[in-house]
């Protein structure tokens, strides 16, 4: 039931990000607690989808974007079940939200890390009409700023350090419960009236809306049936997946021995796309992972998923306290490099064209599914900066472009740290190595460079990609303006840049259409006021 006006006004709104769930939501009890009215709101900004980025890179593909809208529609049906809604609506957050909230006294929101979200936040902050408030509150941490063990805007770069200060002072709160109770919906009012809301709460944006041309929503909107498993956006999914991975299928017990597989749903928990929109709290996983202690065993590999959880908390301290460093070409050390690889070498990295069936086989993946193994994206990135001498940043703009599970901290501190701008040690992958002791059947790789994975031999010539794999790479180079690659002939091992490269330094400047696009965000201005005029490719 709406509540009535009152003039001296406890009306809030909860402005939803990457928090879309009812459970363990810091911003969400903040929202509710004492509050006569409640409006949620989702705004989808055109922006943050088809923006051009780094190096022929866009903000988001349309596959993240379409598990996002399955997000947000999940936390719609959620907070109706509880008799409340959610507004979604179209354009800036700094534009939109202002109006919407003018009857609030405070808008609650999750508070963002890095420079794209805080940026915004003071935009709207600026924009609010003066008696509305942006509360900031922490949420979807392990450990939580106060509880981490150390000071979270100053934590350890490495991460052995950073661990063990957690595990030793800090500590991990229990999840919260959803709460019991929501506060009803606001009441319309001449500034914001009745069809204006209603609007709003049933408003869901298309792909199209989105900026994505058709051709990409009709990809987008097809599942591959190679994928490691399918992914559908919402809270309720990503519970069950828990559940399913965790207990149905037991898979927790042996996580340590089989966590760096790259077929099937099981080696991994595959959560990761839920995390990162915050459909899942790491809280949660780390409740169900002690009751699974309590209920099954408890092992190596029952730590090793906490252990894990804290390398996303490690990053997620490293975007506080380094800030904008973490998409600086010379990451957090600030080292200056000259990339020598060339354009086409970093294509056919993309289009999993490079001759090396390891990274072909893990960048297919990603490109027909938005998913890729941890092993994969450690082997691929490593290939990418030290054998073809490429930006260590055109691979962290293409991950993020496709990723599902993309997110800033984790996305560009695991890339920044592949390249060796951390200051830590670097592991350089021999990927050959790898696919040896990780895939000796070779079942991976004809799985994606030959579809199948019984009947061609290892290094056959009989290469059957799929025909919409096939397609997706062509259109991909006719985007780009490049020539389409040869897809019925294994291509040639490309030139390695071999040096050992601690990477760095030389930002592609905007030197050619889709290449190094000078609109992008992040890494405008700052980087290439370090470094003008550098046009090295
Ligand atoms: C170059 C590179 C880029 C990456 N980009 C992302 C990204 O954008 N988003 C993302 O969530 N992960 C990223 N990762 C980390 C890791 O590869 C994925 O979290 C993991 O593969 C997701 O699969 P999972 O959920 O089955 O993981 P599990 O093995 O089941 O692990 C459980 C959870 O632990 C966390 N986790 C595990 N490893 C890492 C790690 N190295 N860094 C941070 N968190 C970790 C994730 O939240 C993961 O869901 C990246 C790694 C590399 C090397």
């Amino acid at each position: 039931m709406a509540s009535k006006r009152n003039p001296v006004s406890s009306a809030r709104a909860l402005w939803l990000r990457c928090d879309l769930r009812l459970d363990d939501n810091p911003a969400l009890h903040a929202a509710c607690s004492g509050s006569e009215s409640l409006l949620p709101i989702f705004v989808f900004d055109p922006a943050k989808f088809r923006t051009p980025t780094l190096a022929g890179a866009w903000k988001s593909s349309a596959r993240r974007a379409r598990f996002l809208i399955e997000s947000v529609s999940a936390m719609r049906r959620q907070l109706e079940s509880k008799g409340s809604g959610l507004a979604v609506v179209l354009g800036k957050a700094e534009d939109v939200l202002p109006e919407m909230c003018r009857d609030c006294s405070e808008v609650c929101l999750t508070k963002g890390v890095c420079s794209e979200e805080t940026d915004e936040e003071k935009l709207v902050s600026g924009n609010l009409f003066s008696k509305c408030k942006l509360n900031k509150v922490w949420g979807g941490f392990l450990y939580m700023p106060d509880e981490c063990g150390c000071a979270p805007d100053n934590v350890p770069l490495l991460f052995t350090s950073f661990k063990n200060k957690a595990e030793s002072r800090g500590s991990i709160r229990n999840p919260m419960p959803a709460p019991g109770q929501f506060p009803p919906l606001p009441v319309p009012t001449d500034d914001n009236p009745k069809q204006h809301l209603d609007k709003a709460l049933k408003f869901l944006p298309t792909l199209e809306q989105l900026g994505f041309p058709s051709d990409e929503v009709e990809g987008a909107m097809q599942d591959d049936p190679r994928a490691v498993m399918k992914f559908v956006g919402g809270e309720d999914v990503a519970l069950e997946r828990l559940k399913k991975w965790m207990f149905d299928d037991d898979k927790l017990k042996e996580y340590f021995e089989i966590r760096n597989g790259m077929l099937g749903d099981g080696y991994s928990s595959k959560l990761s796309p839920w995390l990162a929109l915050g459909c899942i709290s790491p809280r949660r996983i780390w409740k169900e992972a002690q009751r699974y202690e309590q209920e099954r065993t408890k092992n190596k590999s029952t730590y090793w998923l906490v252990f894990e959880l804290t390398w996303r908390d490690f990053y997620l301290y490293v975007g506080i306290s380094q800030g904008i460093k973490l998409f600086l070409p010379g990451g957090i050390t600030g080292q200056k490099y000259a990339w020598r690889g060339s354009k086409e070498a970093l294509e056919k990295w993309k289009v999993g064209r490079t001759g090396d069936d390891l990274v072909d086989a893990n960048m297919r993946e990603l490109l027909a599914t938005g998913f890729m193994s941890n092993r994969g994206r450690q082997n691929v990135a490593s290939y990418l900066i030290f054998d073809l001498d490429v930006d260590w940043r055109y691979g962290a703009a293409h991950f993020e472009e496709l990723l599902l599970d993309y997110d800033p901290c984790s996305n560009w501190g695991n890339w920044v740290a592949a390249a060796g701008l951390t200051g830590q040690r670097v592991n350089k992958f021999n990927t050959r190595k790898q696919l040896n002791d990780y895939d000796p059947k070779r079942e991976y790789v004809n799985h994606w460079l030959r579809g199948s994975t019984s009947t061609v031999e290892r290094n056959g010539s009989t290469s059957k990609d799929h025909s919409a794999d096939k397609q997706k790479l062509v259109d991909r180079a006719k985007r780009f303006g490049l020539p389409a690659p040869e897809l019925d002939e294994e291509s040639k091992t490309p030139p390695s840049g071999g040096k050992g490269a601690r990477g760095n330094g030389k930002g592609g400047k905007a030197n050619g259409k889709g290449w190094a696009d000078p609109k992008r965000r992040r890494w405008q201005a700052r980087s290439e006021k370090e470094n003008p005029a550098e046009s090295y490719y």
